[in-house]
């Protein structure tokens, strides 16, 4: 199974380790055409403005959502949940989000004061609980009826899922645990 991940800016690479080693074949994604043979797309964590303006100079958004439509699945972690939005919260001007995902994404929800922090959370899909990185992360502020709520950290969802759309606040990728990750190919980009 080849699944791309967005190679713009951001925490690719720990991405690209963690599928490969669940034996999925994980390409860094520079240039949108190589989407086309990609039965998923990760959008790392790292700074949503940033990637933000490198998907329009590298003119990512028609072909992200033309695949997307296609039936290539999709999971944004921290800034990419924030890109794979319909609503941004606090965005900055010019931020555009792809709206894969009927869900309104606070940015930087967490404030200055803990804007880090690690918690472990009850993950839907998974029987233990998963240990949430959280940088500077959103928090998902409201859901649409077609997106099930797959996590929550406090009272508010940190991670959902809506068909073959995946997003999460945290970051899986920089926790060793492959869980997360296994649940995208297999009941995600698979299932
Ligand atoms: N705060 C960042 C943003 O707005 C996201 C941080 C992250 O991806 N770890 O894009």
């Amino acid at each position: 199974m080849k699944v791309g991940v967005l190679a713009l800016q951001g925490a690719f690479r720990e991405h690209i380790m963690s599928l490969e080693a669940l034996g999925a074949t994980a390409v860094a994604v520079r240039l949108p055409e190589q989407l086309d043979d990609c039965a998923g797309l990760v959008i790392p964590g790292g700074e949503s403005t940033a990637i933000s303006k490198l998907m329009t100079s590298y003119g990512f958004y028609e072909p992200i959502r033309r695949r997307h439509d296609e039936g290539m699945a999709i999971w944004g972690t921290c800034a990419g949940a924030i890109l794979i939005a319909k609503e941004i919260v606090d965005a900055v001007p010019d931020q555009r989000p792809l709206a894969l995902m009927d869900v309104v994404v606070r940015r930087n929800a967490y404030g200055r004061q803990v804007d880090s922090f690690e918690a472990d959370i009850e993950f839907d899909a998974l029987r233990d609980p998963f240990r949430g990185v959280f940088i500077r992360a959103p928090w998902i502020e409201s859901v649409g009826a077609e997106v099930e709520i797959l996590a929550s950290h406090e009272g508010h969802v940190v991670a959902a899922r809506q068909g073959d759309s995946m997003a999460t606040a945290f970051h899986p990728e920089l926790t060793g645990d492959p869980r997360v990750h296994r649940y995208f190919l297999e009941g995600v980009v698979a299932g």
